[in-house]
């Protein structure tokens, strides 16, 4: 099938819920893709920072193949050694005492909602229920994150959202303003990703924390984006000095299969019993075998040494690029602001100049596989550099 074929069929097929870019991808070697006619793109996205070790990674590729040779799926009714090792493996790495496996950021903090929900309940009675989240958070895609969002462009159509959810600006009068006896979380995005790759102040995000502790609420961070090595230590907050007392973690934990966790302190670890919660598909052994993977290698502090590196690099030389306004972010987790044009239309450009690269409101956004090599930052760098010189 060439690509033009390719996208008659999916245009003919797909509900109309994804603007996609005039490119259709059929193979890849670490941050290199190719399309289906054999032209390299250059990739800056990892998905959407989900290929963290970038494509057809070989140890992940046969991890996961193996496991599927082997047993595939048990349902969460049997024991199996897979996703057990793997699960003790994420806290052990992680330093969390318990976790839910599901199968996708909205799915985790579906999963940290429930349980701090829960907990709030049996603490305070039934209307201590209440999530503060902040203004231009973003939490997923079903009602109930929709609900947790703090945009209101996500807020239409599908009346009606969950209740109990109030939005407060990132500072700490909006969030004393916001909190009432009857908050029992709070939700943040170190760096909030779709919100246009802005990192929350660090004295703001302490502030809080001590808040949550003087009240007895829980503070949950949402690493869907910024987990797995993303922002150069394994999760964020280790560059926050806070300590979540629920982490959700998904996009890059898989290393491109479907996963999400909602890791909990081991204070928190029975507040959901058995029949309260659940997910057919949940601790897949396929999604694990390959999630025990990238978790071995992007664990390591000479990983993680690099990816700091890389990240240094690439800050420095965009900070330094003709056509670019701003540079923000943590690690490999970057946004650009570019002086002229759109962040859309300049991706849109990026991509037929062999580039793949990703937006967040105005901001060009990157989120290279975490084993990106200097001479694929350099072509891709080039390429960016060449799109916003013709830009307009
Ligand atoms: C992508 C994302 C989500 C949603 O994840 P899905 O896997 O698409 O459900 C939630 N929170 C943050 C911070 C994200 O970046």
């Amino acid at each position: 099938m060439n690509s033009e074929e390719i996208k008659q069929l999916d245009k003919g097929s797909f509900l109309p819920t994804y603007g996609r870019f005039d490119v259709a991808l059929c193979s890849g070697k670490n941050a290199t893709a190719r399309d289906c006619e054999g032209k390299e793109y250059i990739d800056f996205g990892s998905g959407i920072g989900v290929n963290s070790l970038g494509w057809a990674d070989e140890a992940w590729a046969q991890a996961v193949s193996r496991q599927a040779a082997t047993l595939q799926h048990t349902s969460n009714l049997y024991y199996n050694p897979v996703s057990g090792s793997f699960a003790a493996e994420l806290l052990r790495v992680s330093g969390y005492g318990g976790v839910f496996l599901g199968n996708s950021g909205a799915e985790a903090n579906e999963c940290a909602i429930k349980l701090a929900r829960k907990h709030g309940v049996e603490q305070g009675g039934d209307d201590h229920c209440e999530i503060l989240t902040l203004q231009n958070s973003f939490h997923g895609r079903t009602v109930t994150t929709l609900a947790a969002t703090g945009q209101d462009v996500f807020h239409h159509y599908f009346f009606p959202f969950t209740g109990g959810f109030v939005y407060a600006e990132p500072n700490m009068e909006s969030v004393r303003a916001h909190v009432t006896e009857h908050t029992c979380a709070v939700m943040i995005e170190f760096v909030q990703g779709e919100g246009g790759v802005l990192p929350l102040d660090k004295s703001f995000v302490q502030d809080l924390s001590a808040l949550c502790r003087e009240r007895g609420m829980l503070l949950i961070a949402d690493e869907v984006q910024t987990g797995v090595g993303r922002t150069g230590t394994f999760y964020c907050w280790e560059q926050y000095g806070v300590r979540p007392d629920i982490l959700t973690s998904a996009k890059g934990l898989g290393g491109g299969l479907p996963i999400g966790a909602c890791l909990c302190t081991a204070e928190l670890r029975d507040v959901l019993g058995a029949g309260m919660h659940g997910s057919t598909f949940g601790a897949n052994p396929v999604v694990c075998a390959g999630a025990a993977e990238v978790l071995r290698r992007v664990s390591r502090p000479e990983f993680l040494a690099e990816v700091r590196e890389k990240g240094v690099y690439l800050r420095e030389r965009l900070e330094k690029m003709e056509g670019i306004a701003e540079v923000r972010g943590l690690g490999m987790m970057l946004g650009a602001v570019p002086e002229k044009s759109t962040a859309a239309a300049l991706a849109s450009a990026c991509v037929k100049e062999g580039l793949l690269i990703l937006t967040a409101k105005t901001a060009l956004r990157l989120l290279p596989p975490l084993t990106i090599t200097r001479e694929e930052m350099d072509k891709g760098l080039a390429i960016l550099e060449r799109v916003l010189a013709q830009a307009e």
